[in-house]
């Protein structure tokens, strides 16, 4: 028996024979054309980028429902690759002035990509080298006229060891076979690690060289919850692993069940939980996983497509997410451009410090026309059904004021053309930034409601960049000084009388459920995959449990003695998840 230590990144137990991945390592060789052939060859480089593209939405239609937005922004990633109009200049450029055939082309400016991003000191763009290394090989996959190999692996059950799965081999794994993996490489945000997850197969990443050591039909144990993976167990760890197993799998079971429940503590005290989506799409299965409705729709997304999106794609999203919601709340937040979530095609300056720089509601100032354009597509949604709006990265009361003003005008021209709109339209703001959690009393008096962004309160509030795995460490919810703001700001709200919710990850992590009861908040704004998490914990504790709970913590003056302690807590309610 073996016992390898990698990283957790899909929660369960999976027991069953390896099938262990042969690399699929594309060799390429130096391969040049004649002068008569050139044309041809970028012919055929062309039909290639087609083909290549033409999958990848076909891969996005077909596993739309399965994976979730998430998952289909890492594909529109894979397809804005494939149209970026400098590489595809380059790869002409080399077939036209260096003569090397397709392959060798894509093959020499995708491995100087993979190599510059491989030394990047950025944890999380290195795990972008996956991504590449997906589109290298589809690309060349379509030259070669052949499709994506299939991991069947036989008929029965298995689980599959690869040295690395990019993330469209894992999207298209055969998940009534495959019933977890693990691989050598990757590490918790790759692409693959949020496929995984998205599917909800047990899976490993980050072991080294477990490819090399496990071999096809050893019998193996993948342990995705504590992140280990045991070859060829002994009896004795068998049987603790196949009771684990079927524990899990009730446990997965009850979760479902809690679908229909409300979710309220055990003294009745009713807490509503709304989900977060980046795409109309995926308001439905949302919905059909137990939200209540959606509390943050990020709009930003509608740029990931290659261009700025007019009235009327703007109009045509927010009128399909109406109607998903079928009258249940919806927010819709205006866009949070810069930083990490750039748009394609977006003319930004570069900023030495794009999270402090001109991102969000900044931005929208900067180019009133663009926010006016998304302003009126929303207003003349809102017709059709209940929306708030809700502005990001508000530092001020004078952004507030300033935005309000800028409605009120998108208002006054949809009246003069006799556009219908709701001319009540909630009004409320991200509270993000930890001067406006410091302010929170101001502002709610000029607010409908408060949503608290904790993805980038943290970041603001702790000197940390959200997406800097080397400070990740450092990234500290529970850290005393966030749990007083996000104290500051709930009780603003309460003595307001308006409402505060929470979109920020923390809210749908379920061992923050308790402390976030306890200091008051009663509205989760969560990724649809944490609802029953969230509502089983809800369900499981009284108030007062919950209010003794923050009283404990507030005298904690660190944030992992405050971990330690919920974590304790947590774990005597589902010992399966922690
Ligand atoms: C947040 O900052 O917590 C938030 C929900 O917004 P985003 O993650 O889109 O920045
Ligand atoms: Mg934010």
């Amino acid at each position: 028996m073996q016992v390898k230590v990698g990283i957790p990144v899909s929660p369960g137990i999976a027991i069953e024979r390896a099938f262990v991945l042969e690399a699929e390592e594309p060799y390429i060789a130096e391969r040049f054309v004649p002068p008569e052939a050139v044309a041809a060859e970028q012919q055929r480089l062309e039909r290639a980028l087609e083909q290549a593209r033409a999958e990848i939405r076909e891969l996005q239609e077909r596993y739309r429902e399965v994976l979730g937005g998430e998952t289909i922004q890492i594909f529109r990633f894979h397809e804005m690759l494939l149209r970026d109009a400098d590489m595809v200049q380059e790869l002409h450029r080399l077939i036209g002035a260096e003569q090397l055939s397709a392959e060798y082309a894509i093959s020499r400016v995708f491995r100087r990509k993979i190599q510059a991003i491989r030394a990047l000191r950025d944890e999380y763009l290195r795990q972008r080298d996956a991504d590449f290394q997906d589109v290298e090989r589809r690309l060349l996959r379509a030259l070669a006229g052949t499709t994506q190999r299939e991991h069947k692996g036989g008929e029965e059950e298995v689980v599959l060891i690869a040295h690395d799965l990019t993330p469209s081999q894992t999207a298209t794994l055969d998940t009534s076979r495959i019933v977890g993996f693990a691989t050598d490489v990757g590490g918790r945000t790759s692409h693959t690690a949020i496929v995984a997850r998205a599917l909800g197969i047990p899976a490993v990443v980050g072991l080294g060289t477990a490819s090399a050591e496990i071999a096809s039909g050893d019998l193996v144990i993948i342990d995705g919850t504590r992140g280990r993976v045991i070859v060829n167990p002994d009896e004795e760890t068998l049987k603790e692993y196949r009771a684990r197993r079927r524990q899990f799998i009730e446990f997965t079971r009850d979760l479902a069940e809690l679908r229909d429940l409300p979710a309220e503590t055990r003294d009745g005290h009713r807490v509503t939980i709304l989900a977060n989506v980046e795409f109309p799409e995926e308001i439905g299965p949302a919905l059909e996983a137990g939200a209540e409705g959606i509390g943050l729709y990020r709009t930003e997304f509608l740029y990931a497509e290659g261009q700025e999106p007019d009235e009327e794609a703007h109009f045509r999203a927010y009128l399909r997410a109406v109607e998903e919601c079928d009258n249940r709340p919806l927010v819709v937040r205006t866009l949070d451009l810069g930083a990490d979530k750039v748009g394609a095609g977006m003319a930004a300056p570069r900023e030495a410090n794009p999270f402090l720089g001109c991102r969000s509601i900044r931005y929208c100032f900067q180019r009133p026309e663009l926010f006016k354009t998304q302003l009126r597509a929303i207003l003349r949604a809102s017709a059709y059904g209940p929306i708030k709006l809700m502005l990001p990265m508000i530092a001020s009361l004078e952004e507030v004021r300033k935005a309000k003003v800028i409605i009120s005008d998108v208002m006054d021209e949809l009246e003069q053309s006799h556009v219908p709109f709701d001319d009540r339209i909630p009004i409320g703001i991200m509270i993000e930034v930890p001067a406006a959690a410091l302010i929170a009393e101001f502002l709610a008096r000029e607010v409908a409601f408060f949503s608290i962004g904790t993805n980038d309160l943290v970041q603001y509030t702790l000197a940390v960049d959200r997406v800097n795995e080397r400070v990740a460490e450092l990234y500290q919810p529970a850290h005393p000084a966030i749990l007083r703001l996000l104290l500051t700001v709930i009780e603003a709200g309460w003595r307001h009388g308006i409402e505060v919710s929470m979109c920020g990850e923390m809210s749908g992590e379920a061992i923050y459920t308790i402390p976030l009861i306890g200091l008051g908040l009663r509205t989760f704004s969560i990724s649809p995959g944490t609802i029953p998490e969230v509502k089983k914990v809800t369900r499981s504790i009284t108030l007062r449990e919950a209010e003794e709970v923050v009283d404990r913590i507030f005298t904690f003056s660190d944030a992992r003695q405050t971990d330690n302690y919920l974590r304790e807590k947590a774990r005597r309610i589902i010992p399966e998840l922690f």
